[in-house]
């Protein structure tokens, strides 16, 4: 196995592109996709402050790590979501990362700096814990953002995230969700720009390219992940990748060019219904807005002990 640009022996074959790369030459890749993401979607301008959400695994500090390498104005913001060792071990990860390169990171933790943690949430209003805590990292990403000056938050949705959401959507043919399934939404009225730089780049390419360039990460997946139905949807899409290696981004992106206009209609209706929240003035569709909603309710909950532990470095 060789390496496509340079014939050296190759570290990692990329099928759908059918080519091999070596380490050199793979990171090169990685870099070009996000600027060529970057560049045909608009999602930054030249002197634009990105914010990018840090979770303390592979894809958020790859993405961290690539827009900084590509020369842009990036800073990390890491949320505490208080999920036992997992959190713990997920912030030691962000925060090494930040300081071996002298990068600046926000912290904001949601026990201490809200009055809830995830575990909490999600026994309080009997949902699963991913509600919640999607809830939570969407309104602090944006009022951080906000707060901070940024010009746009950035995500380290991937390739593989982004088609099994797809894959959800169209299966319930959740219409304004498939209005909204865009790698760019643009700012509005209290709300920053979102963009997603690495949808060109497989769940897997993102691993390979911590690896190459030696970011330690939290590899463990979040306990509470169970019942998040994404994880079978990459399921069931890795396994028509296999025999059908680029069925997934031929899904991904032919939606983006063919299908995703057909429905911005009614995400447009949706966002023209939106008006400030009473409390917070973030633009919502009733009163008050679902995070301060939340807020409200689990105000004074005893906090949930978490039972499952993530398992030792
Ligand atoms: S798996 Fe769910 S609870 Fe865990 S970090 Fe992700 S969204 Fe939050
Ligand atoms: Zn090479
Ligand atoms: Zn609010």
């Amino acid at each position: 196995m060789k390496c496509r640009v340079c014939r050296q022996p190759a570290v990692i074959d990329l099928r759908r592109h059918n080519a091999n790369f070596c380490a050199e030459h793979f990171v090169e890749h990685c870099r070009e996709q996000v600027r060529r993401t970057i560049d045909h979607f608009k999602m930054v301008a030249p002197g634009d402050r990105v914010l990018v959400a840090v979770s303390g695994g592979k894809d958020s500090l790859a993405l961290w790590d690539l827009l900084v390498e590509l020369g842009y104005d990036a800073d990390g913001l890491y949320l505490g979501l208080g999920i036992g060792d997992y959190s713990d071990e997920s912030g030691r990860y962000a925060r090494e990362f930040a300081s071996q390169r002298g990068l600046h990171l926000v912290e904001v933790d949601l026990r201490d700096d809200i009055g809830f943690d995830v575990p909490t949430a999600a026994a309080v209003t009997k949902r699963v814990p991913c509600s919640a805590c999607g809830l939570s990292k969407r309104h602090l990403f944006d009022r951080a953002a906000i707060d901070g000056g940024y010009d746009a938050v950035a995500t380290g949705h991937n390739l593989d995230d982004e088609a099994a959401v797809l894959f959800g959507n169209t299966l319930r043919w959740n219409i304004e969700y498939l209005g909204r399934q865009l790698p760019v939404l643009p700012a509005r009225a209290g709300l920053p720009r979102k963009v997603k730089p690495l949808v060109r780049l497989a769940e897997r390419e993102m691993a390979a390219y911590c690896v190459v360039r030696g970011i330690d990460y939290q590899v463990e997946e979040c306990p509470m992940a169970a019942g998040n139905r994404h994880l079978g949807y990459k399921e069931a899409l890795n396994a028509i990748e296999a025999s059908s290696p680029g069925a997934k981004s031929a899904f991904y992106f032919e939606f983006l060019d063919k299908a995703s206009h057909l429905f911005a209609n009614r995400a447009q209706t949706e966002r023209d219904g939106l008006q400030a929240c009473q409390s917070c003035g973030t633009p919502t569709p009733g009163e008050v807005c679902a995070f301060c909603r939340l807020v409200e309710r689990t105000a004074g909950a005893t906090p949930v002990e978490l039972t499952v532990k993530a398992p030792p470095l």
